[in-house]
């Protein structure tokens, strides 16, 4: 029997301990039994005999993992959905330093280090290249969030903020944004780029910037066939990929007046998109939150109904990581299917 898909999906992942870890001699406090989906973390503080915190989760990837064991397993079947027509969202969550980019975007350097995006450019234009009675229309557009603001980055303009808007046959979307036809996976790799490029544009610090903001590549698919009825049909899939804003807590780290602001507004994002998640797969409330939040109204028809979300909770292996790992693991212990 084969099983029902699911709507939401949460895996795990933690990156190895770094080269300064290990030479400053961290301790790795998580323990993964990948075969069983479990997670124990160790209390760095705690006694020899104090137990371990224990989380199952549906799948789990502990330091070997490799890129394209990931892709195959937990984003594959997605991507394949969006090309039959429906929508799908892909979120990398977690503190900042634990790999979310590495998950999303991966590196260049070889095939074996890419991350999702690249991946799923790969598996849609095969996927169109093989198909022999449709026609195949791709298009990327690419934005941040920051402060619950809009930036096109793709737009020549990096200074113009964009607003949301509602039509009743549409939806939500975003005024003004920009989206380019691709036609293979070059022409989609070099929107990315420039996308890349002009999210660091105007950031005095790289790191804090992407640390404090959401990146959503977006690619919508449109399929024209011709049906039994002799007419074309046209399905229209879109799928997100989101880079999230490192979830540590801001509090710690003494932030005043303008940083206080913005992190404010990050938490906000973060634990109203754990709200409309934990709604999801509750599955018996009857509001799902996703008004408070530009994130989660953005991402409003890609999120529940038909559409598929997998989020991959990115987890740091060393003891100093102890108290965020254990919030992100019970972030994401919520947004998962019971
Ligand atoms: P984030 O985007 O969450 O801030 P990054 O993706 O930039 O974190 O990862 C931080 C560092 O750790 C980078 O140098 C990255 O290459 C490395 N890293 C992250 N995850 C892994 C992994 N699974 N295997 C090897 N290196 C990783
Ligand atoms: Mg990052």
């Amino acid at each position: 029997m084969s099983k029902k898909p699911e709507c939401v999906k949460v895996v795990v992942r933690c990156r190895p301990l770094n080269q300064k870890e290990t030479s400053d001699g961290h301790e790795r406090v998580v323990e993964m039994d990948v075969k069983r989906g479990v997670i124990e973390v160790k209390n760095p503080k705690g006694a020899e005999s104090e137990p371990r915190k224990k989380f199952t989760f549906d799948s789990v990837y502990n330091w070997n993992s490799k890129q394209r064991d990931l892709y195959d397993e937990t984003f594959y079947d997605l991507v394949d959905s969006v090309l039959q027509g429906f929508n799908g969202t892909i979120f990398a969550y977690g503190q900042t330093g634990t790999g979310k980019t590495h998950t999303m975007q991966g590196s260049k350097a070889s095939k074996e280090e890419w991350g999702v995006i690249p991946n799923s450019f790969e598996q849609i234009f095969q996927h169109i290249s093989q198909s022999q009675n449709q026609q195949y229309l791709v298009r990327a557009s690419y934005l941040e969030i920051y402060q619950e603001e809009i930036r096109d980055l793709l737009s020549k303009d990096q200074t113009k903020r964009l607003e949301l808007k509602e039509r009743t046959d549409t939806g939500v979307y975003v005024k003004d944004l920009s989206s380019f036809v691709t036609k293979s996976v070059k022409e989609i790799e070099h929107v990315m780029n420039v996308g890349n490029n002009n999210r660091s544009v105007g950031a005095t610090n790289m790191n804090l910037h992407s640390s404090r903001s959401h990146a959503i590549f977006i690619v919508t698919i449109e399929c024209s066939e011709e049906g039994a009825d002799g007419e074309n049909h046209i399905r229209v899939g879109k799928l997100n990929m989101v880079d999230l804003a490192g979830s540590e807590r801001q509090s710690k780290t003494g932030a005043t007046g303008e940083r206080l602001k913005e992190a404010t507004k990050i938490n906000l994002s973060l634990s109203t998109l754990g709200n409309v998640i934990s709604a999801l797969v509750d599955g018996k409330s009857t509001h799902i939150p996703y008004r408070d939040s530009k994130l989660t109204r953005l991402l409003q028809d890609s999120l529940g109904g038909n559409a598929r979300t997998v989020m991959v909770a990115n987890i740091g292996p060393a003891s100093y990581n102890y108290d965020e790992t254990l919030t992100t693991l019970r972030y994401a212990n919520r947004a998962k299917n019971i």
